[in-house]
């Protein structure tokens, strides 16, 4: 299958991040061509393309614009669109170099979001911590205002729209969507309970589109070129291109552009394969929060469908790709720890369940660890996953599991006086 650079098409120009370089590529004729329809049909062309949400649960991102009540002049409740830009989850790097090589392409998708949704004040939310991409994002926000594609009177169309970055303090916890908007709204980011959606109540109580970065970023492309040609590319429930994120123990990480349902084996050709002498041993399909798979599962379809087929989720597409020198007990420790240290406390099974895996994964690689251990992180997962307030908890079982269901026996290897029976440093990059 061959890669389709459409998001990256333009991040090896020197100046890919200004204006000029992106109208060279054609920038802003998606929104000029969204501008000559009503908003139902842009609604409804995204609805058509099959767009699935990025950011990586892959809900319908036209269906969901869709689900907006219609905006009631009697009892004006406005409708507000954000921008999750708050890319976190571990082994994730999409979002940020998109916003970082090409802040235009999302500027542009908020806009024709905005005018489809009957927004007329849309955020971004950025990861706070990431300077650099955030300094990008305000310099195009300036620039899109200053050429008349921000502001009142958008292109001469009679709508108007304010798009302001917001810059998070940099809490995981935020990328959940409800967090984000109680910390946009100034408050302490944790989750709400959800029913309401933040569709029917979001942002200040009002309908609010949340979408993640690379669906917006993806709205311009479709407008521009059409829905059968989004729909030529990936499956038919999975269409379309999306930007896959390769790293750890692999000859060229970085971003890789193509077709939903590209295979891992194939992927691993473009980036150079595993690194030397070393071979597969496992990897996550969506980042730390979906079910580790391993070599088995080399040619499973990297859709929505095909990676829930073989036991996980395609969540952020980040994959993360660990050789024979890595102990998995270590790794799912290290991701636990994270998860420990991002809960925001505010339910029980995930603020305790977090602390005492953590405190079991500390006996294992010590070498105090027993069988009952092991039992017991298979039952606190069962006490947390579908317990939890939020997707943090039930992300924080699911390598747990998932390595006891596929490397037991690398689990029992550490019940010795020794604990972890693997080298630390032959597991670094130049080990
Ligand atoms: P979800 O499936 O509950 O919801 C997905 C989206 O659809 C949300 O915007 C939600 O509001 C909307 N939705 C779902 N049902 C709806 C309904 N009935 N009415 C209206 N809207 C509805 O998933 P989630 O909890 O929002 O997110 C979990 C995902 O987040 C995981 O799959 C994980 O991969 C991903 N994640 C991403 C990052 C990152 O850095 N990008 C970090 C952590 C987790």
């Amino acid at each position: 299958m061959p890669l389709t650079p459409v998001l990256t098409r333009n991040w090896d120009d020197p100046q890919c991040w200004t204006l000029a370089s992106y109208l060279g590529q054609g920038g802003y004729r998606g929104l000029g061509a969204a501008l000559a329809m009503s908003a139902e049909e842009v609604v409804g062309a995204v609805k058509d393309a099959g767009l699935r949400g990025r950011g990586g649960a892959g809900f319908p991102t036209g269906t969901k614009w869709s689900f907006l009540p219609p905006l009631d002049p009697e009892h004006p409740k406005p409708h507000y669109l954000v921008v999750n830009a708050d890319e976190s989850e571990p082994g994730t790097c999409k979002d940020i170099p998109l916003m970082f090589a090409s802040p235009h392409t999302l500027v542009e998708g908020a806009i024709i979001t905005a005018y489809a949704i009957g927004c007329h004040h849309a955020f971004i939310y950025v990861r706070g911590e990431v300077v650099p991409v955030l300094r990008r994002l305000q310099a195009a926000v300036a620039e899109a205002y200053a050429a008349g594609y921000l502001g009142p009177n958008v292109c001469g169309s009679g709508f108007d729209l304010e798009l302001i970055v917001h810059a998070g303090a940099g809490a995981y916890i935020c990328g959940e969507e409800t967090a984000l908007l109680d910390s946009l709204e100034g408050r302490r980011g944790q989750p709400r309970l959800r029913p309401p959606f933040p569709a029917t109540e979001g942002l200040y109580a009002c309908p609010t589109v949340v979408n993640n970065v690379e669906s917006i970023a993806s709205v311009p492309a479709i407008l521009r070129a059409g829905v059968d040609w989004f729909r030529s590319m990936g499956t038919e429930k999975s269409p379309g291109f999306t930007i896959y994120s390769l790293s750890g123990h692999v000859q060229r990480p970085g971003q890789y552009e193509a077709p939903l349902g590209i295979t891992l084996r194939e992927l691993l050709d473009y980036a150079g394969g595993v690194r030397a002498g070393h071979r597969l041993k496992f990897w996550t399909p969506g980042g730390s929060s979906t079910p580790i798979l391993t070599d088995a599962h080399l040619d499973v379809p990297l859709d929505y469908e095909g990676v829930t087929a073989a036991g996980s989720m395609l969540g952020t597409k980040a994959l993360q790709i660990f050789d024979e020198t890595t102990c998995v007990v270590r790794a799912v420790s290290r991701w636990t720890r994270f998860y420990a240290h991002e809960s925001c406390g505010k339910c029980t099974p995930c603020r305790e369940g977090t602390y005492w895996l953590v405190q079991i994964f500390d006996r294992l690689e010590r070498g105090d660890g027993t069988e009952a251990d092991l039992d017991k992180l298979l039952d606190i997962a069962d006490n947390m996953f579908g317990r939890v307030f939020c997707a943090l908890g039930d992300g924080a079982t699911s390598p747990i599991t998932s390595s006891l269901e596929h490397f037991v026996d690398e689990y029992r290897a550490h019940l010795t006086p020794q604990g972890c029976p693997f080298d630390p440093i032959a597991a670094m990059p130049n080990g």
